[in-house]
Order: C-alpha cells, then sequence, then structure tokens
C-alpha cells in the first residue's frame, strides 16, 4: 500500500490559525507581536521569502515590518540597526535573512540579536536552551516545523530509531537536539558517514537533509518507515515552463512504495517553516508581555 502522504500545506495553516488566535488574546492586553526582518542587498530568492514572512505576519494579525538594506551596507551599520531594535520593545522577533553580502559576517549578526528576539534560533544561547530542554529557548523554525509534522502525523518518535541526514547547523544538528529530547534514539549521518543506507535501512524515522536531488532511494529505506523530506532541489526539466522543477532529497515515488507516511516536496516541510517562525515570534512576545 502507498504511504499516506503528511500535508504540510494543512498542518502550516493549523499551526497560523493557533498562532492568529493567540496574537488575538496579546492584542487585547495592547501587546501586538512583531516580526522585524532585515534584508540586505537584492538577491531575488531572499527578497520573495521576506515579503512571504511579512505577508504572514500580517494575516496572521501580527505586525510584520522589512527593513531593506543595500548591499553595500557596512557591517557597523547593520550592527547599529540590530541594537536599535534590540532597543524596540514593539519589536518581539528579529530576523536577519541569509546569507548576507560577503564583507559581513554571518556569525557576528547572529551573535548581535538579543536571544530573546532570536526568532530564528540561531544563537548560541538559544541552540544551548534547546539542547537542554529549557522551554524560554526558540528552536530553529525548519527542525521545530518537522517535529510538528510528526507529531500532527500521529509518530511519536520516543524509543524509535531516527537516522537524521546532514549535520547543517540549519537543519540537521537542532534536528537531533530535538529529537534526543523527545526521547527517540538518534543517529546522525554526513558526507563521511561510512555505508550509510546500512543506517537508513533499520530506521524507524528517516529525516533527509543533504541538499542531494532524490538522494533516499527505496532500497535504503526498511518498509514502514517514515520518511520527513527537508530537501528543496531545483533540477533541470526542459518540460515545465521555467526549464525547472522542485524537489527532495527523496525519491518520492518509489519510495511512497515502502514507506507508512512520507512528506511530498513541495507541501510537505517547507510550509511549516515560516508557519513556526510566526510561531517563534508569538512566544517572544507572549515571554516578554
Ligand atoms: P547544508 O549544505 O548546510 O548541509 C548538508 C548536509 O548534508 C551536510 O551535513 C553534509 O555533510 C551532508 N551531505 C551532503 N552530501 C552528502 C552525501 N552525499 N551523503 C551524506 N551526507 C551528505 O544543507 P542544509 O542543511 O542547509 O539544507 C539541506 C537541504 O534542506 C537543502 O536541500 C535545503 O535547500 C533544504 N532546506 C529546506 C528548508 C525548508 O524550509 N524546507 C530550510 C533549510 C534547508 P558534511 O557536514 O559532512 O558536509
Amino acid at each position: 500500500m502507498p504511504a499516506k502522504r503528511i500535508d504540510g500545506v494543512a498542518v502550516a495553516k493549523e499551526i497560523r490559525e493557533e498562532v492568529g488566535r493567540d496574537a488575538a488574546v496579546l492584542i487585547a492586553r495592547g501587546v501586538v507581536p512583531g516580526l522585524t526582518v532585515v534584508l540586505v542587498g537584492d538577491d531575488p530568492a531572499s527578497a520573495v521569502y521576506v515579503s512571504s514572512k511579512e505577508k504572514a505576519c500580517v494575516a496572521a494579525g501580527m505586525k510584520g515590518e522589512t527593513i531593506r538594506l543595500p548591499a553595500d551596507t557596512p557591517q557597523a551599520a547593520l550592527l547599529a540597526l540590530i541594537d536599535k531594535l534590540n532597543a524596540d520593545d514593539t519589536v518581539h522577533g528579529i530576523l536577519v535573512q541569509m546569507p548576507v553580502p560577503k564583507h559581513i559576517d554571518p556569525q557576528s549578526v547572529i551573535l548581535r540579536i538579543a536571544p530573546e528576539k532570536d526568532v530564528d534560533g540561531f544563537h548560541p544561547v538559544n541552540v544551548g536552551r534547546v539542547w537542554i530542554g529549557e522551554s524560554t529557548g526558540f528552536a530553529p523554525c525548519t527542525p521545530a516545523g518537522v517535529m510538528v509534522l510528526l507529531e500532527r502525523a500521529g509518530v511519536s518518535v520516543a524509543g524509535q530509531d531516527v537516522v537524521v541526514l546532514g549535520r547543517s547547523t540549519i537543519v540537521g544538528k537542532p534536528m537531533t537536539s530535538l529529537l534526543v529530547n523527545a526521547s527517540a534514539t538518534v543517529t546522525v549521518c554526513h558526507s563521511r558517514t561510512k555505508d550509510l543506507a546500512s543506517h537508513t535501512r533499520r530506521a524507524d524515522v528517516i529525516i533527509a537533509a543533504i541538499g542531494k536531488p532524490e538522494f533516499l532511494t527505496a532500497d535504503m529505506v526498511k518498509p514502514g518507515a517514515v520518511v520527513i523530506d527537508v530537501g528543496i532541489n531545483r533540477v533541470v526539466d526542459p518540460s515545465t515552463p521555467k526549464g525547472y522543477r522542485i524537489v527532495g532529497d527523496v525519491a518520492f515515488g518509489p519510495v511512497s512504495e515502502v514507506a507508512s507516511q512520507i512528506t511530498p516536496v513541495p507541501g510537505g516541510v517547507g510550509p511549516m517553516t515560516i508557519a513556526m517562525l510566526l510561531k517563534n515570534t508569538v512566544r517572544a512576545a507572549e515571554q516578554r508581555a
């Protein structure tokens, strides 16, 4: 029987509605949850992400603001802006859209954002809080979204063997900490892993986040496993109007024949990321109200 699809669009909608209700409670108390996104330069993909973040905030009844800075903005000016936003009581969440231009050190930017406003969850204070399971910490939005998808798909990871493919700071590592705190037994695979398929074949749950189109094939998956595909890859496809299509890190069709549940790409993990950003922003506002 083909795997059940985990519908990220529907779950993200539920989360955005829940966030809207939580925001309304705060607004009734005179606090409008506010997210400020800073975009340095004019990278077209980043511009699209930023405007969808602002729109999603406004749709949830929150304040969404985007500050656009020219690509040659000096690092000192960006850090001074972050200081100003840190001190602004109407701003509950601050996000500097990555990547920043090459002359700016991304780590200096991350370190400058007050941890209480770091709704992206990249500040080392939040990384630590999430690792030790402290509820005030902000987890990065994509792995946090994966946890919600699993939960709402009725998948309890406690005691399960979970394999995470990828060890990046934004997905693989925080994914691992969230899973360990949810009592999963976690194996993290990366480019130096020997015989990667021997790990994935015994996993109850596989989370693929490596950025390689359709890397996870059906022979690498145990029958009945749950497969979550974080990957977003553009592959050339002359048959489409744009000349490309988006695929995940999982060979969706064949793996669907083996897995019990699976996320599609697009329409799986992707929509969860912005929903979790809104959730983190409302939490930041609640923590300071
Ligand atoms: P990175 O490039 O930062 O990390 C990729 C990871 O995969 C690394 O740990 C790397 O290992 C590992 N890896 C690469 N190739 C292989 C291989 N052949 N075998 C085993 N491991 C390998 O990617 P990100 O974590 O930023 O993103 C991963 C994917 O998720 C991308 O497709 C990205 O577009 C997508 N993504 C989706 C989001 C969403 O909202 N849905 C948000 C963020 C990312 P090593 O460390 O050894 O180099």
